[in-house]
C-alpha cells in the first residue's frame, strides 16, 4: 500500500455542520441537517471525483458514509451509538483513521460511550461538528473537520497516531469519555475539565504523547450491550423526597448517576437516606458523581456523605455526567448483576477517571467476641478492558465497617479492634501487629441510628494485599456483642 492509500471514513450523522436554513429563501428559518454532498462540496482541497484531500503533509484519501437520515443530535438514541460503533469494527482493518461528523449538542455523550464500546482500539477516531453551519462564511466547521481529518490520518502523514475516541475542537484534542460541552455558542464549545488536552492545533497540530493510552496490538472489538434503564438526576437545595423516590421507583430502573453537590455531599436528612437505601438494598446502583465543573468526588470525608456511602452509594470519582451516564449503561449492560456492576463502575476502564478504586467485600456478621471473614478480592473488570489491582499504584487504603449496632439494639459501646489476614486474634492479641488495622471505641445510641468506622489502612494493604490471595478481616469486639451490616476494604489507585 503507497502513502495515502488507506485514508480515513468519514461517517457524518448530521449536525450543524451540515445543516443549512430549512427554507433557502429565509436565512432565519431553523436549520436542518442536509445531505453529505453539500458537507463535502464545502471542504477545501477535496477532489471529489478521486476521492482525496489534499493536506500540507500530502493527500490523503477519504471514503464517506452517511446516516441516511442526518439528524440533529439531540435526536441521537443508544442504538445510534452501537450503530456507529459496528460501522467503525466493520471498516477498521481498511482505514487508517475515522473521523465523525456530529452535532455538538451531545457530541460528548457519543464520544463517552464509543470509548466504552470499543475495546481493544489502535487507530484514532476523531469526532468533531461545528457551532455554525459549512455553508456559512464566518463558519467554525472547516477547521474543525479539516484538523479532524490530519489527526485521523496522522500515519499518512507522518504524525501522531492516538488510538483513541477523541473529540477536536476550535483549537484541541481531548480524549472521548473526558469531553463536555461547555459553551452553547462559544467556538471553543468542548473543555475536559479532569485531564489535559492532549492535542493543540495551532500553526503545526502538536500531540502529547505521554498522554494518550497505549494502543493494543489485540483485535478490535465492539461491546455494544447498553442498558437503557437508567437515570440522571441533579441534586438541588430543598428537592422535595418525593421527586427521587419517584425516580427510583421507576419501572426496571436499574442504576442512577446522582449528580450531587461538592465532593458528593446531599442531604442527611433520615426521609433522603432511607429512599437511597431503599433503593440499593432494591439493587439499583447510585453513582454519585460532582455537579461541579471540575474536581472529584470524595465520599465519605465529609458527615454529609458519609451517610451516602454506608447506604451503598459508589463514588463516580472525577467522571464528567457524560461519561457517568454512558459508563452506567455500558457497564450494566455488561453485567446485570448489579453488585458488580458497582465494583466495575468504581475501576478506570478507558482513562474516563483519574483513580480506581478496588473493593474487597466482607459480608454482614454477628460479632460476638470475634468474627473472621475470608474473602478474595474480586478483580471484575477482568470481564472488560480496564485497570487491574496493582499495588504499586496504590495511593489509599481504608477499611470500612458499616451499619454497626449492638446486638440486643440498645444503646451501649461498640469497642472494636480490627485485624488483616490474622484469624486467630482476640481480644488479648497484642496491637503491635502489623495485621491490626485499628481501634475505635464510639457509643451506640439507637435514635441517632447504626455507627460507621472507617480506618486508613494504606501499610497493612501494601503489606499484605497483593491483588489475588484471599483475605480475613477479623473484627474483635471488647465491650459486648455486636452486628455489623457490612465491611469492605476499597483500594484506591491511581488509574493508567
Ligand atoms: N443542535 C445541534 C446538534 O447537536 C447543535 C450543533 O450541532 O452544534 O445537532
Amino acid at each position: 500500500m503507497t502513502r495515502g492509500e488507506q485514508g480515513v471514513l468519514v461517517i457524518y450523522t448530521g449536525g450543524t455542520i451540515g445543516s443549512l436554513p430549512e427554507d433557502p429563501l429565509d436565512p432565519l428559518s431553523p436549520l436542518v441537517p442536509k445531505n453529505l454532498d453539500e458537507v463535502m462540496s464545502r471542504l477545501p482541497n477535496y477532489d471529489a471525483g478521486n476521492k482525496r484531500i489534499t493536506l500540507a503533509g500530502g493527500w490523503v484519501r477519504l471514503r464517506t458514509h452517511s446516516w441516511d437520515t442526518p439528524v440533529d443530535s439531540s435526536n441521537m438514541t443508544f442504538a445510534d451509538w452501537q450503530r456507529l460503533a459496528t460501522l467503525i469494527e466493520a471498516n477498521y482493518d481498511s482505514y487508517e483513521g475515522f473521523v465523525v461528523l456530529h452535532g455538538t449538542d451531545t457530541l460528548a455523550y457519543t464520544a463517552s460511550a464509543l470509548a466504552f464500546m470499543l475495546d481493544n482500539l489502535c487507530k484514532p477516531v476523531v469526532l468533531t461538528g461545528s457551532q455554525r453551519p459549512i455553508a456559512e462564511t464566518r463558519s467554525d466547521a472547516v477547521q474543525n473537520f479539516v484538523t479532524a481529518i490530519e489527526i485521523a490520518a496522522a500515519k499518512t502523514l507522518g504524525g501522531v497516531v492516538v488510538p483513541e475516541v477523541c473529540v477536536f475542537f476550535r483549537d484541541h484534542l481531548l480524549r472521548g469519555c473526558r469531553t463536555t460541552k461547555l459553551s452553547a455558542s462559544a467556538y471553543g464549545a468542548f473543555a475536559s475539565p479532569n485531564y489535559p488536552y492532549f492535542g493543540q492545533a495551532g500553526e503545526h497540530i502538536r500531540i502529547l504523547e505521554t498522554l494518550l493510552r497505549p494502543g493494543s496490538d489485540r483485535p478490535l472489538r465492539v461491546r455494544g450491550d447498553l442498558d437503557p434503564n437508567i437515570a440522571s438526576l441533579d441534586i438541588f437545595p430543598g428537592m422535595s423526597t418525593a421527586l427521587l423516590r419517584n425516580i427510583l421507583k421507576t419501572r426496571d430502573l436499574k442504576g442512577l448517576v446522582l449528580q450531587a453537590f461538592g465532593i458528593g455531599n446531599a442531604p442527611t436528612t433520615p426521609d433522603f437516606l432511607d429512599a437511597i437505601a431503599s433503593a440499593v438494598e432494591d439493587g439499583k446502583v447510585i453513582l454519585d458523581i460532582t455537579q461541579c465543573r471540575s474536581g472529584e468526588v470524595e465520599l465519605g470525608l465529609y458527615e454529609v456523605s458519609a451517610g451516602l456511602l454506608a447506604r451503598g452509594v459508589i463514588s463516580g470519582l472525577d467522571l464528567t455526567s457524560e461519561a457517568a451516564l454512558t459508563k452506567l449503561a455500558f457497564v450494566l449492560g455488561q453485567d446485570p448483576d448489579t453488585s458488580r456492576a458497582a465494583d466495575m463502575l468504581q475501576i478506570n476502564l478507558k482513562g474516563e477517571q483519574s483513580k480506581s478504586i478496588f473493593n474487597i467485600h466482607f459480608s454482614g456478621a454477628n460479632i460476638t467476641g470475634e468474627s473472621t471473614r475470608s474473602v478474595t478480592l474480586d478483580q471484575t473488570a477482568a470481564i472488560v478492558e480496564g485497570d487491574r489491582y496493582d499495588p504499586a499504584k496504590l495511593q489509599r487504603a481504608l477499611l470500612r465497617i458499616m451499619g454497626i449496632v449492638t446486638s440486643d439494639g440498645k444503646k451501649g459501646a461498640l469497642d472494636l479492634r480490627a485485624f488483616l489476614d490474622f484469624p486467630e486474634a482476640t481480644a488479648e492479641t497484642a496491637v503491635d501487629t502489623p495485621h491490626f488495622l485499628g481501634e475505635s471505641r464510639k457509643d451506640y445510641d439507637p435514635e441517632s441510628g447504626p455507627e460507621n468506622v472507617f480506618f486508613e489502612i494504606d501499610e497493612a494493604a501494601r503489606q499484605f494485599i497483593s491483588g489475588s490471595s484471599t483475605h480475613n478481616l477479623t473484627v474483635v469486639s471488647l465491650a459486648g456483642p455486636l452486628w455489623m451490616a457490612k465491611a469492605n476494604i476499597a483500594l484506591v489507585t491511581s488509574a493508567t
